[in-house]
């Protein structure tokens, strides 16, 4: 381990209250691609940004069509949780973790082991299913199973309104009650620290700012620079799946 990770591990250590905030990064180990990373869905196919964006979705059945089509091969329905995911589980069952907020939309935190109570999925969830018009949920696998070529988009069977993954996509507005749960826990932890996310989507991105200013210290695990790595007090650029694990793992070896 690099004398900074001995560092970080010191940190979490000593820290009573601890909040993590996670991206696309974490699950790239468990097959699922990321959005802005060298092999991201968006990096090697720019116009697939266009099925995350209300306003398109909205207005072009095409687009509509396309995403039902991609969420029917959608890899989160393979996907297992990997050593990351597990680690922070481990971390949760040391009492240091009081918040795991995820911009992820697979539910492989809670099937690592993350207490429900403890994960806040600011971007909602892929495995469920809202109409835009009515806000009727249904379970995604349900609505998967009436997609087919004679109806390559399935209206909502309450109301007919255009129905849409229980993901929030650009252009739609978090739900401010998980809102505010990520904002307190940003807001009253002593460490933050942000793992495997470009950080560059607000608001979940500006609550590492928002730890800090409140006089946390932040540990950025990411390959790649963030905007938010001038005010980290480490960064770390080592895999994921390794350096997570390791860090817990030395973390656990205290008690
Ligand atoms: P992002 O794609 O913008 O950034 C991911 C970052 O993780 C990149 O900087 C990449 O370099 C880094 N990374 C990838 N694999 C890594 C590894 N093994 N080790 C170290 N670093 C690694 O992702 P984001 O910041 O989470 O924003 C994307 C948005 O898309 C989020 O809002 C999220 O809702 C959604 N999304 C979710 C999933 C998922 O649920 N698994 C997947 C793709 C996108």
């Amino acid at each position: 381990m690099t004398p900074l990770a001995v560092q970080v591990v010191e940190w979490l250590r000593a820290a009573g209250r601890v909040t993590v905030l996670t991206g696309a990064g974490i699950s790239t180990d468990s097959g699922i691609p990321d959005y802005r990373g060298p092999n991201g869905v968006w990096t090697r196919n720019p116009e697939a940004a266009r099925m995350s964006t209300l306003q398109d979705y909205v207005a072009d059945p095409e687009i509509r069509r396309r995403a039902w089509a991609a969420r029917k091969v959608h890899p989160a329905w393979t996907a297992e949780p990997n050593d990351a995911h597990r680690a922070l589980a481990d971390l949760e069952k040391t009492g240091r973790l009081f918040a795991l907020i995820t911009q992820n939309i697979d539910e492989l935190h809670q099937r690592a082991g993350s207490s429900r109570d403890t994960v806040i999925e600011l971007h909602g969830t892929i495995h469920w299913v809202e109409c835009l018009v009515c806000s009727v949920r249904t379970p995604m696998a349900d609505e998967l199973a009436r997609v087919s070529d004679a109806d390559p988009e399935p209206a909502c069977t309450q109301c007919g309104g255009i129905l849409k993954s229980a993901t929030i996509s650009f252009g739609q507005a978090l739900d401010p009650d998980v809102l505010d749960a990520a904002a307190r826990a940003a807001a009253t932890c002593d460490l933050m620290v942000a793992i495997g996310s470009s950080l560059t989507v607000q608001p979940a991105a500006g609550l590492c700012r928002l730890a800090v200013d409140r006089g946390a210290r932040l540990v950025v695990i990411n390959a790649e620079p963030t905007p938010y790595d001038d005010i980290a007090s480490a960064v770390l650029r080592e895999p994921i799946g390794e350096i997570l694990p390791a860090l817990v793992g030395a973390v656990g070896e205290e008690s």
